[in-house]
């Protein structure tokens, strides 16, 4: 068709959009990433901001500002550590249940708070309580229970049974806390230990670091507040959330502004507002390179010395934009999470550190083997965040696999590896250094990898509540087969069909491994409900239906998948359109066929059910688990193996529409 000559006046502006769009917007210069933080770091003030005199009560995670010396000693006497009574040693040398030494007890009782006034002398004893003072001229206590009491109404004295040496069961003055001594050091964040010990020595008011206040804004149309309903093409502003929490952790004080849809007017008085009320702006998405590319613009009219680095040589989070407005840093970081929340560690949470006083957060490192080949882009510094395993022969660390759009990648991560900016890829059983982030948490008990179920879920669940820690690698069916096969795992759930003999799973026995059944999943034709060209058909009618109209268009699955050799079983050669769609999970396949952007696919009973969907089965599906046997001892696989046979795990599991067994 040729094109119209007269565009209407929408098309012509659709048009326009397009071609912005499609206009390819270069960064200024692409820096290494030791060049973006030198420039950033000439021209950025990192010392403690000044202190700020504070409640106690609000001093939690705080950071104090000067050093705290002691003014008072705790205990602030020398105190009773027990029940009994104070005495001279002297008086009790040779006391034994055979011959006691009689002591004459003084007319005063020490409770804790009283201050005593009757000396004690030689032959003498006054009764303490634990926490009490000791009297003068007393040096030990002993325990009210080596002692009787003899009663004589003129004389009230005890009859002691066991010898004292000077200083039993005394606390001396400044034992714990000396008055003048260096008490907690500047710099130190304070816990609920330090909080004990200020209040001890009586400090209600201390001296902390004033928090840098942090704005924290993201941009979007697509973004959707939290709480709110999902629109169509919508994402939930998760950035917004992470960065103010992780600026919380870093030692600042969250501002958080919110989301803004990408509008330049909107977006300037924002950034305006952040960077007269706070002492840090960052702002994350609208910064990569094509039609969205605001935030650089806004940054460039906001004043000097303005942006210092926009591009920097690394994967993830080549947009970062640093800038410095006035004395203040402003930080763009891109909008994808992962990339959003690595750029952050790798740039931000540094300099809120340095300022709230925090000294610089010690790297931690640990050597481990790659087992896989990763691919890289030459020329970018790259970053692959892992998960560790605890191997026979050390740490294993295997790419976490998600993009850089993934939420969940860098919560689920141990660390991460870097690839050399000149490697086009990290080979095969590569030695690595792995930099460890977040806390660290106990390596795993349980390291199962494989293709994921909701009802495996289940599972690791219960195996949770036994206090056994598991960690789950979703690497697909096929990956889990050579994770076994390797000694990588302990467990690797599959569901891989064979296609000579139509039997699940038996075909990927080798030696060293074993089967465990798992459950059976109901796989079928899953469709819009109403949809006339498939409802009230069978499996097979629908599918011959789907196959004799090219507008209907499916949704496939990744090679790998045990779903795909179903699919492909099915189909017999035929490749009909949407073939070439290929998700990697049920639920994507469910939401291409909730969403419309597919007519029709195959997937399990139970998601088709959660997104609302038509379901049609077609056969069940065995979903087992290959078991490493060098590993079938261990205490946590024989828990595991336990939980599938276990009665009340079974009927969760069937709750979730499996058929154990
Ligand atoms: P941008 O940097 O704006 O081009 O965004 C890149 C990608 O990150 C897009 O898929 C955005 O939807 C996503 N993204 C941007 N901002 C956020 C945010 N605040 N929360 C979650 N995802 C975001
Ligand atoms: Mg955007």
């Amino acid at each position: 068709m040729p094109p119209d000559p007269k565009p209407t006046k929408r098309a012509a502006a659709i048009l326009d959009a397009v071609r912005r769009a499609a206009q390819q917007e270069q960064f200024l210069e692409v820096v290494s990433a030791a060049e973006a933080r030198r420039r950033f770091a000439e021209r950025i003030d990192r010392s403690p901001l000044g202190g700020e005199s504070l409640p106690l009560a609000v001093a939690l995670s705080r950071v104090l500002a000067e050093d705290v010396v002691a003014p008072v000693d705790a205990p602030p006497f020398d105190r009773a550590n027990v029940d009994g009574f104070a005495v001279r040693a002297a008086d009790t040398i040779g006391a034994s249940p055979a011959t006691p030494k009689l002591l004459v007890l003084n007319a005063e009782v020490i409770a804790c708070g009283v201050d005593p006034v009757i000396e004690v002398m030689a032959g003498n004893a006054t009764a303490i309580a634990t926490g009490g003072v000791m009297p003068r001229g007393a040096d030990a206590v002993v325990m009210i229970e080596q002692t009787e009491l003899v009663e004589d109404d003129a004389l009230p004295a005890i009859a002691l049974r066991r010898a004292a040496v000077s200083g039993q069961f005394i606390s001396y003055a400044g034992s714990d806390i000396a008055r003048g001594e260096t008490l907690l050091r500047r710099g130190t964040r304070i816990g609920s230990r330090e909080v004990g010990m200020l209040a001890a020595c009586g400090l209600a008011t201390i001296q902390l670091v004033r928090r840098p206040r942090v704005a924290v804004l993201s941009t979007g149309d697509e973004l959707v507040e939290p709480g709110r309903p999902l629109r169509p093409g919508g994402v939930y502003d998760s950035n917004g959330a992470i960065i103010a929490a992780a600026v919380a952790e870093a030692g600042g004080e969250a501002v958080p502004f919110g989301a803004f849809p990408d509008d330049e007017a909107q977006l300037e008085d924002a950034m305006r507002r952040a960077l007269d009320s706070c002492d840090m702006v960052v702002l994350s998405g609208g910064t990569s390179k094509g039609a969205g590319d605001l935030s650089h613009r806004v940054v460039s009219r906001l004043g000097s010395p303005g942006i210092l680095v926009h591009g920097v040589a690394l994967k993830p989070g080549k947009p970062l934009c640093l800038a410095v407005i006035g004395e203040k840093p402003l930080i763009v970081l891109p909008g994808f999470p992962t990339s959003a929340i690595f750029t952050f560690h790798a740039f931000v949470a540094p300099i809120i550190r340095a300022r709230a006083g925090l000294p610089p957060e010690a790297a931690r490192a640990a050597h481990a083997r790659v087992p896989v080949r990763i691919a890289s882009e030459l020329g970018r510094e790259e970053f692959v965040l892992v998960s560790l395993i605890a191997a026979d022969n050390g740490l294993i660390a295997f790419p976490t696999g998600k993009g850089s759009g993934a939420v969940t990648a860098f919560s689920q991560a141990d660390g991460f590896l870097a690839i050399d900016a000149l490697a086009s890829a990290l080979d095969a059983n590569s030695e690595a250094e792995v930099t460890l982030i977040g806390e660290t948490e106990r390596a795993p008990d349980l390291v199962i990898m494989g293709s994921h179920d909701i009802a495996l879920d289940v599972v690791v669940g219960a195996l949770a509540e036994r206090g056994f820690h598991a960690r789950t690698i979703a690497v697909g069916s096929l990956g889990g087969v050579h994770a076994a096969s390797r000694g990588e795992c302990d467990l690797a759930p599959v569901h891989l069909v064979d296609p000579a003999t139509g039997v699940y799973n038996k075909h990927l026995l080798a030696p060293g491994l074993a089967l465990v059944p798992g459950w059976r999943r109901m796989q079928g034709f899953v469709f819009r409900p109403g949809d006339p060209r498939f409802e009230g058909r069978s499996a097979d009618a629908a599918l011959q239906a789907a196959l004799a109209d090219p507008a209907i268009l499916m949704v496939n699955r990744n090679a790998g998948s045990g779903t795909r050799v179903l699919i492909d079983g099915l189909l017999r050669g035929a490749k009909p359109a949407g073939y070439a769609n290929q998700p990697r999970s049920h639920n994507a396949v469910a939401a291409a066929l909730a969403q419309g952007r597919a007519d029709w696919g195959i997937a399990i009973e139970p998601v088709a059910r959660l997104y609302g969907l038509a379901f049609l089965p077609i056969a069940p599906e065995q979903y087992d688990f290959l078991l490493v046997e060098a590993r079938r001892d261990r205490p946590e696989v024989r828990q595991f193996l336990e939980l599938l046979r276990d009665e009340p795990t079974r009927a969760r599991i069937r709750a979730l529409g499996m058929e154990p067994g």
